[in-house]
């Protein structure tokens, strides 16, 4: 359930052209394989709407309407409130309701997007993937879904290593609000 369902599409604007004197970084994880598909999709997305629309004038309310797009393509059924099976986590027959995608896997969709468009050239500031609007509805789907499937999504606490950040405390401040894999 880790992967949106989407075409896979190329935009081929956005290689990034920084040369990295790296060489440890020549095999692209799943991740950053899916981190690229995910960000042509959405370049492809923005190009098909009419007008067309650039990266630049993307707001959140734009991200919204892509993550409401992609439920065309979800296999997650919620169901209604009206249904009757709402909130039995095993419906013992099927139902008209919808299906969407799955919470978790709009959420680890943003979390890419968002790294890949900074990683694109876009300011953290104007990131329309870090917008207000957006962590909202995630939130709100997330607790439609529980609800309505009847289950629950802990979250997924990331517990910090007892390290010894005295030293760091005094100058440095933490900007990054979803670091996952710290590469080391
Ligand atoms: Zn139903």
């Amino acid at each position: 359930m880790e992967s949106v369902a989407s075409p896979i599409v190329t935009c081929s604007s956005n290689n990034n052209g920084s040369g990295s004197n790296n060489s440890t970084t020549t095999t692209p994880s799943r991740y950053e394989n899916q981190k690229r598909r995910d960000w042509n999709t959405f370049c492809q997305y923005l190009r098909n709407q009419r007008p067309p629309l650039s990266m630049a004038v993307c707001g959140g309310a734009h991200v919204l309407e892509f993550l409401q797009y992609l439920d065309q393509f979800g296999k997650t059924k919620v169901h209604n409130p009206t249904c009757p099976f709402f909130g039995l986590p095993n419906p013992p027959a099927p139902c008209p309701c919808p299906l969407r995608q799955a919470w978790g896997s709009l959420d680890a969709l943003i979390g890419r997007l968002r790294a890949a468009y900074e990683e694109n050239g876009g300011r953290a500031e104007t990131n329309p993937f870090g917008a207000r609007a957006v962590r909202f509805y995630l939130h709100d789907v997330r607790d439609f879904q529980a609800k309505a499937r009847g289950v629950s999504y802990e979250k997924k606490r990331k517990r910090p290593k007892q390290q010894n950040i005295a030293n760091a405390a005094a100058t440095s401040v933490t900007t990054s609000p979803n670091a996952t894999a710290t590469a080391t």
